[in-house]
This record gives structure tokens, C-alpha cells and sequence, in this order.
């Protein structure tokens, strides 16, 4: 499931942001509701074509324990 995140600044200022797994970490799962807080998952590709930008940003994705799913938190500028 992907969680849209507000972000703000610039994309750059973005990517130093979700280089550490704490800044931005759910407290609970929005999927199963349990109350932890998610562990690092790693991070995926997204594409993004944009006005001021165009290249491949990173995504951060967290796993819950509970329900073993992953979370990804997508940046609201990155959607369409
Ligand atoms: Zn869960």
C-alpha cells in the first residue's frame, strides 16, 4: 500500500530527507492498525517526469511485523 506524504521543498532537499529510516516512520500500520511503528525496508524506484525534473527518485518502504506488508511512503509531488 503507498501512503502519500506531504514533502516540502525541493526534490533534492527530499532525498536527503528519506535517507534516514526515523524522520518519516509510521507509528502505526494503516493497513492492519497495529499500533508499532513500522521497520525500514528499503527503497524502490519511481519514475518522475516532470516540469522541473526528470529522473528516477527514491521511494521509502517500510515493512510491517504484524501483517508482513509493505508500506510505501510517496511523496505528494509525485504523483500525477
Ligand atoms: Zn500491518
Amino acid at each position: 500500500v503507498q501512503i502519500l506524504h506531504p514533502f516540502a521543498g525541493s526534490i533534492q532537499q527530499y532525498a536527503v530527507k528519506i535517507t534516514g529510516p526515523d524522520r518519516h516512520r509510521p507509528n502505526h500500520c494503516p493497513q492492519c492498525q497495529a499500533r508499532h511503528s513500522l521497520t525500514a525496508h528499503g527503497f524502490y524506484g519511481h519514475t518522475l517526469v516532470d516540469a522541473k525534473f526528470d529522473g528516477t527518485i527514491r521511494v521509502r518502504r517500510y515493512l510491517c511485523r504484524s501483517c508482513k506488508r509493505t508500506v510505501s511512503l510517496l511523496p505528494d509531488f509525485a504523483l500525477p
